[in-house]
């Protein structure tokens, strides 16, 4: 169920789905996404859908982590995301090898200390963690270049956009739960460019 062609062949449905960019894929087969989810559902983990990872939290959707760094990435000269959300870290896994600094915040601190276990067992040592409001994203290491939100937030968090560094991006879901529409925002000059990347699911951006 881990096999090579497991793997090849959720690759290949990322390919047929749109996703272009080779190094995001090629982290999509290599991270180990079996290690991300409970035993139970090992079986499933190669399959490109959301799965249930306990605490109401969900691990996302190959496709959709997989299209959100590559439009995190595009053309993307920078240093240092922040990433709201950390959950069970497969994001976070997927992304590290491709930035030279990830800063992670997730509201639920036991959550927050298995994946920062999980992660150091896979050797990622470039993750930052975080216990916390992703609302306030995390001021002191700001600006970053990139900011990714992977829970879905009912407006555009301010504190997020001022954290942003001019020519920096953030991806983010927008909308109420269910259904949201993926943004993709830009911080320009003196505002900031929203562009829509089609409609996504994902667990709220809880309020404190
Ligand atoms: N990135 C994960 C999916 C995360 S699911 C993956 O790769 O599979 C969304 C996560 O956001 C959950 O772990 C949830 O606890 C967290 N979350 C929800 N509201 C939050 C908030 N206000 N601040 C920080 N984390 C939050």
């Amino acid at each position: 169920m881990t096999s090579r062609r497991t793997r090849d062949r959720l690759v290949q449905r990322l390919i047929d789905n749109g996703i272009r960019n080779e190094a995001v894929l090629e982290q999509i087969r290599n991270v180990p996404r079996h290690l991300f989810v409970d035993e139970a559902l090992a079986s499933r983990a190669y399959e490109d859908t959301a799965l249930p990872i306990g605490l109401g939290q969900t691990i996302s959707q190959p496709w959709v982590v997989a299209r959100m760094t590559e439009a995190l990435l595009d053309g993307f000269e920078g240093e240092t995301v922040l990433e709201i959300g950390t959950g069970c870290g497969y994001q976070t896994a997927v992304m590290a090898p491709l930035v030279k600094k990830i800063y992670t915040v997730e509201r639920i601190r036991d959550l927050m200390i298995k994946t920062r276990q999980r992660l150091r067992e896979l050797d990622i040592y470039n993750v930052q963690f975080r216990p916390g409001d992703g609302w306030e994203g995390w001021p002191k290491y700001a600006p970053y270049d990139g900011i990714i939100v992977t829970a879905a937030a009912s407006e555009l968090p301010d504190k997020l956009l001022q954290q942003l560094a001019p020519g920096g991006r953030m991806i983010i879901p927008v909308g109420p739960s269910g259904c949201q529409d993926l943004l993709q925002v830009t911080r320009k000059d003196d505002h900031f460019e929203e562009l829509s990347l089609g409609a996504v699911s994902f667990v709220p951006l809880v309020k404190a």
